[in-house]
C-alpha cells in the first residue's frame, strides 16, 4: 500500500523533508494536494497568488510523473477529503510537513484525530524552516520576542543539508488507481477555472525550476551587493524569492546552502557582509513564523497593550485613496500602484506605506494588513503580520514609535525619482526634486491630474503622537 504525501506549502519534490522520509519508508508514494474552499472562497485571496500557486502545482504534477508517481488533486474540506483518500487507498500512512499558522494547526489536529480513529498512521515533519519553533529558545526556555537575541541563537545552531529528491520505485495498481478516482480526484483546474483572473506577469514565474534559477542568478551576483542595494526600490537588488518561499517552490536548506557557497566565494569583506545581511532576512522570516506559532493571538490584533484599543480614525475615503495610490504623496502612491499591478511590493515601500497608513492616516493596521492579504502574491500570514505590527509599532519590537517621513524616505531611497516615475505616470515630466519632496503646487497637480495631499504629514505626526501619549497614560 502507498504512503500518501500531502503537499500544502511545499510545492516541490526536491529538498522536501516529509516527502523524502516517505520515499525512504516506502517504495510506493503518491502525492496529494487539496484545493481548500476555506482558503479559496475567502474574501481575502489575491488572484495573483492563486495564479502563482496553480502554476507551481502544474510543475509539481509533471515532476511527479517524471518521478514515476502522480500528484492527486482533490477539492473540498481537507478534514474530510484527506481521510477519504487515505481510507480509499488503504494507505500505509499519511505524511505532511507542519505549518505555524493557527488555521493549519486546527485543521491538522482534526485530520490527525480522524486518521487515528481509522487506524491510519501519520508522520509530520518541520520542513519550511531551518529551525523549528521549539529549537530556538531563550536561556529561560522562553520563545524570543526580540529579533537580535533570536538571530544570535539561530545563527549559532548547525543547519541541515538539502535532502534527496523524490524518486518513486513502485507504481500504483489498477485497483489503487480506481480507488483514487472514487475518492474524488479531479484534473488540476486553472486559476481561471477557479474564478481568478490575473493577466499581468508575475515577478517570479511559478514552480520549482524558476525558483532554483532565480536563486542561482541572485547568488551569482546581486547577493554580493545586497546590503548596499536592498533598500532602493528602483533597483532589482533583492532575491524576489518570497512567493517561492511562501509556497515552498524551493527548499529552505537549498537556499541556505547557496548562501554558504556565496559566502565561501565572496571576494571582499563587503561581499561577505552582504551575504550575511541576506541570511538575516531569512532569519526574520523564521523569527516571525516562530512568533506566530508561539503567540497565535498576533493574528488577531495588536500585541502591545497601548495599541489594543487605539483610537484610529479609520476614514474610509482616506483608506480608499491609499489602496488606489491616490494619496498625493508620490512615493506612497508609486508603491501602492506597484502592488496593484504586480502583486508584489519592494520591502522598503511596504514599510513606507504601512507607516503612512497607520501614522499619517491614523488607520487601523488591520485594514492595511487585510488589503495586503487581498493583493500580495507572496502573502504570508506571519511575515505580513510581523511587518504590519512592526510598522504600526504595535508588535513585540521594543522601539515604541517609528514614523516615516515620506519625503525623506524618497530622498534617501529613490534619490533620482526613478521608482516614482515608473509607477506614477502623471508625474513623469516633473523635476526629480519635486517628485521626491512632493512639493508640487496645487495648480500643477490639477493640471497633471494628480491628487492634492489628502493629509498633512507634519500635522498628522503631531496628532498621532498626542494620541499615543494619551493612550499610554490611560
Ligand atoms: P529578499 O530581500 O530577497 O529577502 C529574502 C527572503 O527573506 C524573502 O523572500 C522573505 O521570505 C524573507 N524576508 C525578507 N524580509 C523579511 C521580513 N521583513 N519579514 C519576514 N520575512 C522576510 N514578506 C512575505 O513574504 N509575505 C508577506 O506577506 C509580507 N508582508 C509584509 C508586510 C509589511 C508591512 C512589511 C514591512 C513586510 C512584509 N514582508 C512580507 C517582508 C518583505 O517585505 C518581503 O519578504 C520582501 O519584500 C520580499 O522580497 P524578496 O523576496 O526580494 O526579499
Amino acid at each position: 500500500n502507498p504512503i500518501i504525501f500531502w503537499h500544502r506549502r511545499d510545492l516541490r519534490i526536491s529538498d522536501n523533508i516529509g516527502l523524502a522520509a516517505a520515499n525512504q519508508q516506502s517504495d510506493k508514494v503518491v502525492g496529494v494536494f487539496c484545493l481548500d474552499p476555506n482558503i479559496l472562497n475567502s474574501e481575502d485571496i489575491a488572484p495573483a497568488r492563486v495564479t502563482y500557486m496553480i502554476g507551481c502545482l502544474q510543475e509539481l504534477q509533471k515532476s511527479y510523473l517524471e518521478a514515476g508517481s502522480q500528484l492527486i488533486i482533490l477539492k473540498g474540506e481537507p478534514t474530510q477529503e484527506i481521510p477519504k483518500l487515505a481510507i480509499a487507498l488503504n494507505a500505509q500512512g499519511v505524511f505532511w510537513n507542519l505549518d505555524v499558522e493557527p488555521y493549519a494547526g486546527e485543521r491538522d489536529r482534526q485530520i490527525t484525530q480522524t486518521l487515528k480513529e481509522q487506524g491510519i498512521p501519520i508522520q509530520t515533519f518541520w520542513d519550511q524552516l531551518l529551525h523549528s519553533p521549539s529549537e530556538i529558545a531563550s536561556g529561560a526556555n522562553q520563545p524570543y520576542t526580540v529579533y537580535t537575541p533570536f538571530w544570535k541563537n539561530w545563527i549559532s545552531k548547525p543547519k541541515t543539508e538539502p535532502v534527496e529528491r523524490f524518486k518513486n520505485r513502485e507504481t500504483l495498481t489498477a485497483k489503487e488507481q480506481e480507488a483514487i478516482n472514487q475518492a474524488g480526484a479531479i484534473p488540476l483546474p486553472t486559476a481561471k477555472d477557479l474564478g481568478f483572473i490575473w493577466n499581468n506577469k508575475l515577478i517570479l514565474a511559478p514552480g520549482e525550476t524558476a525558483a532554483l534559477e532565480r536563486l542561482e542568478e541572485f547568488c551569482n551576483q546581486a547577493i554580493f551587493s545586497y546590503k548596499e542595494k536592498r533598500n532602493f526600490p528602483a533597483i532589482d537588488g533583492t532575491s524576489r524569492l518570497s512567493a517561492a518561499l511562501k509556497f515552498g517552490a524551493i527548499g529552505i536548506r537549498t537556499i541556505w546552502d547557496a548562501t554558504l557557497n556565496a559566502m565561501a566565494g565572496s571576494s571582499s569583506d563587503e561581499a561577505q557582509e552582504s551575504v550575511k545581511t541576506w541570511q538575516q532576512e531569512l532569519a526574520w522570516r523564521e523569527f516571525y513564523q516562530h512568533a506566530m506559532y508561539h503567540f497565535p493571538e498576533l493574528a488577531e490584533g495588536a500585541y502591545r497593550q497601548v495599541f489594543k484599543s487605539f483610537p484610529y480614525d479609520n476614514n474610509l475615503e482616506h483608506f480608499q485613496a491609499w489602496c488606489e495610490g491616490r494619496t498625493g504623496y508620490p512615493i506612497v502612491d508609486a508603491a501602492m500602484r506597484q502592488l496593484n499591478s504586480t502583486g508584489w511590493m519592494h520591502n522598503r515601500c511596504r514599510m513606507i506605506v504601512a507607516s503612512f497608513l497607520t501614522k499619517d492616516l491614523i488607520i487601523d493596521p488591520k485594514m492595511g494588513e487585510r488589503y495586503f492579504t487581498q493583493n500580495l502574491y507572496d502573502w504570508d500570514l506571519s511575515a505580513n503580520n510581523g511587518g504590519w505590527q512592526w510598522s504600526a509599532s504595535s508588535g513585540m519590537d521594543p522601539k515604541p514609535l517609528r514614523i516615516f517621513n515620506p519625503a525623506s524616505q524618497a530622498e534617501k531611497f529613490d534619490p533620482q525619482g526613478d521608482y516614482i516615475r515608473e509607477w506614477v505616470e502623471e508625474l513623469r515630466s516633473l523635476p526629480t526634486k519635486q517628485l521626491i519632496t512632493g512639493e508640487i503646487p496645487d495648480s500643477q497637480r490639477q493640471k497633471l491630474g494628480y491628487p492634492l495631499p489628502i493629509v498633512d504629514h507634519k500635522i498628522q505626526q503631531r496628532v498621532f503622537k498626542e494620541r499615543y501619549n494619551q493612550q499610554k497614560v490611560e
